[in-house]
């Protein structure tokens, strides 16, 4: 017999704490990584207890998903046993004022589960926040956020870890789920189901991730039953999409999860193995820097920065940081030619073409990439270095901003791709000597 210990001493909270601690215990097994995009690498206040650009989902010590077990009516459902006891996982679905369906959870010994919100309470896993597009080193706060506080759980598959569904909705401290008498439910046959408000979005590459031949899918919807959906109308709009029948609520790796407010990327542990790491992409920087990039115009060597911020502080010296022309790709030092008045554009000294100028930055986050190899081209209008299918794959996938629209983002820094293609293929004078 299992006995669980409440929410405050679980055993979730303090694995979660340090993936780095769970790394040195070296866990049998890893299920994959969430990546919220957007951070290229670490939050700007450095990544601390469950709040960090990325979790690690690991197989727990003992079992801690759940499955549904019973469910029936109640008039009252803030006075039934099933919420007012605090070791019974249930979700409630309100019907009208005095009728609800409450759906009992038992423990699952297969699954283990892992919750995602806004909320700091302990059966949260993974806190998300609002991402704020572009540099983050500011002190920029979201002051009304959209993303739930518990927002969605993944159930992954102890025997088979390469199984892992997402559901909308986590359970809160009480472990309950109210779906209140505004949200979007349905009964169908014996089951109930329903949507939470700003929904939970999800985007499946068609073909895989890695290569970067992968092509975009499209959007769907999770219930909090873990159906897939096509979208509503607007994103919190009372009427459900359309059941989409051969699709599902698995992960797969490359799978991208919208959170109204965060996006994430799920990369499967299969996928990483594939995928470069940190070290291969300092490496690779390193090369670069090989060659004694010059600047045209001041004559002096380069050196690409391996930190990760755009900030201004960086720990190369500001005479070698490299810039890069945005609309033909050239790629120079700091200098004042070719400044036109009154204007943020300035003329290459090398193509004459004129065009906004930014500093180069690496794209440092492995996860984003879909190959490995010489990050050699850039996004625009933000400067993230990457390689050409890296770059190739992003602009193509549109990511759901605010509550309608979608927009190519930088994965590294969520600024909004602008120009057409979204990116610039570099042209570096190196190799001189
Ligand atoms: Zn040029
Ligand atoms: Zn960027």
């Amino acid at each position: 017999m299992l006995i669980r210990s409440d929410g405050t001493e679980s055993p979730i909270l303090e694995e979660a704490d340090s993936s780095v601690a769970a790394e040195q215990r070296k866990p049998a097994v890893k299920y994959g990584e969430l990546v919220i995009l957007g951070y290229n690498g670490f939050l700007p206040p450095g990544d601390r207890g469950r709040r960090r650009s990325k979790f690690v989902l690991y197989q727990r010590p003992t079992p801690s998903g759940v499955k549904r077990s019973k469910h029936y009516v109640v008039k009252t459902p803030h006075s039934s046993q099933a919420i007012l006891d605090s070791k019974q996982h249930s979700i409630s679905y309100t019907l009208s004022r005095n009728q609800a369906v409450i759906v009992e959870y038992m423990l699952d010994q297969e699954t283990d589960m892992f919750q995602i919100g806004r909320s700091s309470e302990s059966p949260i896993d993974f806190v998300v926040m609002d991402t704020i597009p572009g540099d983050k080193s500011g002190d920029n706060k979201v002051l009304q956020s959209t993303i739930s506080r518990f927002a969605c759980r993944i159930l992954a598959d102890r025997s088979n870890p390469k199984v892992a569904r997402i559901y909308a909705a986590g359970f809160d401290s009480s472990r309950n789920i109210f779906l209140g008498e505004k949200a979007t439910k349905w009964q169908e046959g014996r089951e109930i189901d329903g949507l939470t408000t700003n929904g939970v979005l999800i985007w499946h590459p068609r073909g895989a991730f890695c290569g970067g031949e992968a092509q975009p899918g499209l959007w769907r919807e999770v219930s909090v039953g873990g159906g897939i959906f096509s979208l509503r109308q607007s994103r919190s709009a009372q009427q459900k999409g359309e059941v989409v029948e051969d699709e599902t609520n698995v992960l797969r790796d490359g799978t991208l999860i919208d959170l109204c407010g965060a996006t994430l990327l799920w990369r499967s542990a299969e996928g990483l193995e594939n995928s470069p790491t940190k070290h291969t992409l300092e490496t690779l920087v390193d090369e670069l820097n090989a060659g004694r990039p010059q600047c045209p115009v001041g004559l002096n060597t380069l050196v690409i920065p391996r930190k990760m911020t755009l900030s201004l502080n960086d720990s190369v010296n500001e005479k070698q940081q490299p810039y890069v022309y945005l609309n033909c790709g050239h790629v120079q030092g700091h200098h004042d030619w070719g400044q036109e008045k009154d204007s943020e554009c300035r003329r290459c000294p090398i193509c004459l073409e004129m065009g906004p100028v930014v500093k180069l930055c690496m794209g440092i986050e492995p996860a984003f990439y879909v190959d490995i190899g010489p990050p050699t081209f850039a996004f625009n209008p933000c400067g993230h270095m990457a390689t050409e299918k890296t770059v190739k794959f992003w602009v193509n996938v549109p990511i759901p901003h605010g509550t309608n629209g979608f927009d190519a983002v930088c994965p590294f820094c969520a600024t909004p791709l602008s120009g057409s293609p979204g990116y610039v293929r570099l042209i570096f004078q190196d190799n001189v000597d």
